[in-house]
């Protein structure tokens, strides 16, 4: 990795405080908002993103008209199309332009030129390996707990990931999803099974167009054993990983984590055709509430019962959330 790509400190200085590495990554988006056009660009159309809210009693999802995000809910990730195209997040063929703060000399944080959140990072392992969580969930909760003021999120290879090649994370302002909002009273008032394990609690919700199982703890060792044990009772398949999003933050001294198990990377409203179709690619950002539509015309049809049937399909059944309940509740 050329170090031209890294950003020091006394630049970033002039950007914000830098005191520690949650200032730095905020400080690193404004410097690439002044000097990247494409990312200033992109942050300054975010302010023209229509919403629409849709009411679901207990929670709400919300859609929004985001045309910058085509790019990504349209992403072709088979393996073909993968390998025709230059990896965008290789350090040696990003523009240059673009900018990093190295994270565990093994991460880079960078800005992502296509953001969905007021301030949106991408970061990437400086390796091109395989996007696949089971061996990098601790670092998701070192980068969770040192950006502090970001949800940190991962998506699978077939659930969302627009570079199924190359391993990353995502982060966004924190407090900006849904289900951030909506995770104490989900969990205390909806949840479907709770169980109190040693140093970690684990809830289970049905109720919600997703399904998800949530973990709690402010203990790493705790959360990262509970992890494990969830994906291999997802792994069907040794060398493919089970698909699932999932959501990192840490608040008062505790992650909350967040597992959206899937049941298909599309609903079948994408493969509709003429009026019928609707361009969506569910990844974490649309199991946390906010559904992303780079088109127009599907903002202007979606509805609660497109939303509630494209959400049906690409969480898992109730029968599986059940199956997974009964194996935690083997869980010691
Ligand atoms: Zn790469």
């Amino acid at each position: 990795m050329s170090d031209k790509i890294l950003i020091t400190i006394k630049e970033l200085s002039n950007y914000g405080q830098v005191d520690n590495l949650n200032e730095q990554a905020i400080a690193l988006v404004q410097q690439q908002k002044v000097n990247w056009e494409l990312a200033g660009k992109n942050y300054a159309a975010l302010s023209e993103v229509h919403k629409k809210e849709f009411d679901f009693g207990h929670f709400q999802i919300h859609a929004h008209h985001n045309p910058g995000r085509m790019r990504s809910s349209a992403a072709k990730t088979d393996p073909q199309s993968i390998a025709r195209r230059a990896c965008f997040l290789c350090a040696d063929s990003l523009p240059p332009e673009q900018k990093g703060i190295p994270f565990q000399n093994d991460y880079l944080i960078l800005t992502n030129p296509f953001p969905i959140f007021p301030v949106h990072l991408t970061i990437p392992h400086l390796k091109h390996i395989p996007q696949r969580l089971e061996h990098f969930f601790a670092d998701m909760l070192d980068l969770s707990r040192q950006l502090s003021g970001f949800t940190v999120f991962y998506n699978g290879p077939r659930c969302g990931a627009s570079a199924p090649d190359h391993f990353h994370f995502q982060a966004g302002k924190k407090g900006y999803l849904l289900i951030e909002k909506e995770f104490n009273s989900l969990v205390e008032e909806h949840a479907k099974a709770y169980f109190q394990k040693k140093d970690v609690e684990i809830y289970a919700v049905d109720n919600y167009l997703r399904r998800i199982i949530a973990i709690v703890s402010p203990n790493k060792n705790a959360i990262i054993r509970a992890f494990h044990f969830l994906y291999s009772s997802l792994l069907e398949k040794k060398d493919v990983e089970p698909m699932l999003n999932v959501l990192a933050w840490y608040e008062e001294g505790v992650w909350k984590i967040i597992v959206f198990p899937r049941e298909k990377q599309r609903p079948s409203h994408f493969f509709e055709t003429g009026k019928n179709q609707i361009i969506v690619g569910p990844a974490a950002v649309e199991m946390g509430g906010i559904l992303i539509l780079p088109r127009h015309q599907d903002f202007e049809i979606i509805d609660h019962k497109i939303i509630t049937e494209m959400y049906n399909e690409v969480t898992i059944s109730s029968d599986d959330l059940n199956h997974m309940i009964n194996i935690f509740a083997q869980y010691r």
